[in-house]
């Protein structure tokens, strides 16, 4: 009934080595090539694939065991030629680099250097090693030292290619005992409303809501407005490469913070029984709005995506699973059952007042209420009647640090948000 995958995922990044270290992986990739067309020519003569390594091993000038890494990743192309015969037979005339492939901890390996980069070492040829520093994307690193730090992933083999000029690493890690539990065997649905300054988290099980949180973050949207001042004050002094370090800088910032924000999600999330984390899908929506500046642009894209990609993945890594619903009508549409109306009254951004009922919210809270209503139809279940709405509770995460505790609620305010407790009907 259950349909668990296994975690496998490559993972990208830029090589930062210097020149020398640059032609020496060239080198060695120019050296692949000649093992691939190599392995293409003997398998063409009928040679028996088992030996083909053997022969080619003594004489190709790679590390022994790249070298049969790169003779399977030959003989996977003449397999898929036998396999699938509309496809041309592979050349063994081919020129360029090709793909070094190569195993973890023999090939090649990952160390965490300090400052919490990951350092990288490939032997390119027998005795030479290319080292450095891993780039590239944030989440992909986060995921690596994940896997450097624990037991449970392996890390495969890699693959050290070109790509426009630039040569990168290619990783696989593997995680071999967690498997991500199929969403439709779910119990609970956490619907997740991200917003500018805050993300909304509504747990809806078959018996109702189990529980609403709201994760206030004012001094990312903060600090972004000051980094933003900042730059524009000194591109207008004419100082690019001052602004530049300033944009590295809030990205490090804003990045770090919504870490920490979407590992608060998934533990709040550890709590249910067999949870499903449920996401919009803003993709839809951006294109249908007008940005206006490249400030409006930036303050809407990054934080949206970024942390519901962190969160996800972050889940992934738990087993938990992750659905995404049209967002149309989330935030606009009252969260009761016997109401869903879709005209709120606009005088106050953070207070959701139904036009209708005459119902008060947290904005939004009731659009995450919404959220996990869209995400518990789609798992086809009966979702279950709400006729009033929990109390939300509201936690501000510290910018010193970890603050998992709720340090500030707001006990005056929460009469606005409460609607009595929590009910069931049918
Ligand atoms: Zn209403």
């Amino acid at each position: 009934m259950t349909d668990a995958q296994a975690l496998v995922k490559t993972l990208d990044f830029q090589l930062a080595i210097q020149s020398d270290n640059k032609r020496l992986l060239h080198d060695a990739t120019r050296e692949a090539r000649d093992v691939y067309n190599e392995t293409i020519r003997l398998a063409k003569q009928d040679v028996d694939w088992d030996d083909i390594s053997t022969r080619i091993a003594d004489d190709a000038d790679l590390v022994k065991n790249t070298t049969q890494r790169v003779v399977a990743k030959a003989l996977d192309a003449m397999e898929n030629y036998y396999e699938y015969d509309d496809y041309d037979q592979p050349s063994h005339t081919t020129t360029g680099p090709y793909p070094l492939r190569a195993n973890y901890e023999e090939g090649y390996n990952l160390t965490l250097g300090d400052d919490n980069c990951v350092e990288f070492r490939i032997s390119a040829k027998p005795y030479k090693h290319v080292t450095g520093v891993l780039r590239g994307n944030d989440a992909h690193l986060d995921i690596l030292r994940t896997a450097l730090e624990s037991d449970e992933w392996r890390i495969g083999t890699a693959e050290a290619l070109w790509r426009g000029g630039t040569p990168e690493l290619h990783v696989n890690v593997t995680n071999t005992e967690q498997t991500v539990r199929d969403k439709q065997d779910s119990q609970t649905v956490v619907g997740v409303d991200v917003n500018e300054d805050n993300v909304a988290l509504t747990a809806l099980s078959e018996q109702g809501v189990e529980d609403s949180l709201v994760i206030e973050f004012p001094e990312i949207k903060f600090e972004r407005h000051r980094y933003f001042t900042m730059r524009k004050r000194v591109q207008n002094a004419g100082k690019d490469s001052v602004h530049d370090v300033l944009e590295g800088r809030e990205e490090r910032y804003v990045r770090d913070r919504l870490h920490k924000v979407s590992r608060h999600i998934v533990e709040w999330c550890q709590q249910f029984e067999r949870a499903c984390i449920v996401f919009e899908d803003l993709k839809e929506m951006r294109d249908s709005i007008d940005y206006g500046t490249r400030m409006n642009r930036r303050l809407h894209h990054l934080p949206f995506r970024a942390l519901q990609y962190y969160t996800s993945y972050k889940a992934t890594f738990e087993g938990i699973p992750t659905a995404w619903i049209n967002p149309e009508y989330t935030s606009q549409m009252c969260a009761l059952t016997n109401c869903e109306h879709t005209e709120k009254c606009n005088r106050q951004k953070k207070r959701f007042k139904c036009l209708e009922c005459g119902r008060q919210d947290h904005a939004d809270r009731n659009a995450s209420v919404n959220v996990a209503k869209k995400g518990a139809k789609q798992l086809n279940w009966t979702v279950p009647a709400l006729n009033s709405l929990p109390t939300v509770r509201t936690v501000r995460r510290q910018a010193s640090g970890a603050v998992d505790a709720p340090t500030v609620t707001h006990p005056t305010a929460r009469s606005h948000y409460t609607d009595g407790r929590m009910g069931v009907s049918e």
